[in-house]
């Protein structure tokens, strides 16, 4: 029996020494959450390690620029946790989701309303208008307001000016604009951007990752961009250093 003046503690939680209220610390879901992440892939020659073992946690907001060489597994590392790839072993969590838990609809149904990526070469349908490429996930998301909010958003990429024309009538600059807006139309809480700059001139580059910080800050997303650019990297609240399959530096918030 317990006496009614020593209530039962209902669990360790730290307590204000002078009310013995809890003091409940504010729990962050991390936005990514990768944990022991290896992938390993038969080639002809044998096993390939592509993933070594990569652990990173991506605090909701952040910009996180990721460098590194050449084959050192950035793409791949985005790709898992885009749901794109499944990692051979180790946990990925998106906004708090385990996504071995999903079946590729769920992984579709799930990139819909909380990713948006950005490729290194625009990735548009060619047969459909600046406009209609943009409307896709937005129509794809049951939205009744589809071509509206897609016609915005090629305005705050300044291109409204450009929606009927097709991807092959467009400058590179100018496809990863409709790019950029296809990617943030849909207010994703994840933006993941793969060398977007890549196929860019200096200039064009410029201009493009100006929107993608632009519309990442409006919309309060979290931004992975791989990147070569020491430029960009300084403007991010990150940087994760990949080599050989593995981060060697900055994988967890400072
Ligand atoms: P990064 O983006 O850093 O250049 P990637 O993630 O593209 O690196 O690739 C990492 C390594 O994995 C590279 O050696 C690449 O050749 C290899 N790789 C990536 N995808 C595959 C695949 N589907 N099959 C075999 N090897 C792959
Ligand atoms: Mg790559």
């Amino acid at each position: 029996m317990t006496p009614s003046h020593t209530p039962p503690q209902k669990s360790d939680a730290l307590r204000d020494a002078a009310s013995g209220v809890p003091i409940v610390e504010p729990i962050i879901v991390p936005i990514v959450e990768l944990s022991s992440i290896a992938l390993t892939l038969e080639s002809g020659a044998g096993e390939v390690n592509i993933l070594r073992g990569i652990d990173l946690k991506v605090a909701p907001g952040e910009r996180i620029g990721v460098v590194g060489p050449s084959g050192s597994g950035k793409s791949t590392m985005m790709m898992i946790a885009a749901g794109l790839e499944r990692p051979s072993s180790g946990l990925v969590r998106i906004a708090g989701q385990d996504l071995a838990e999903m079946d590729e609809d769920d992984l579709a149904l799930f990139r819909r309303d909380r990713i948006g990526i950005v490729f290194q070469s625009f990735h548009l349908v060619p047969t459909m208008t600046a406009l209609e490429n943009v409307a896709v996930p937005l129509e794809f998301a049951g939205r009744r307001d589809a071509f509206d909010r897609a016609a915005a958003a090629l305005d705050e990429v300044d291109l409204s000016h450009r929606s009927t024309h097709y991807p092959g009538q467009l400058s590179g600059g100018e496809q990863q604009r409709v790019a950029l807006a296809r990617a943030v139309a849909t207010e994703p809480d994840l933006l993941l951007a793969d060398e977007p700059t890549g196929n860019l001139d200096g200039e064009t580059g410029t201009a493009v990752i100006h929107l993608l910080f632009a519309m990442q800050e409006r919309i309060g997303a979290t931004l992975l961009l791989i990147t070569h650019d020491p430029d960009l990297t300084a403007r991010c609240g990150r940087v994760v250093r990949m080599k050989d399959g593995r981060i060697t530096d900055g994988g967890m918030p400072s």
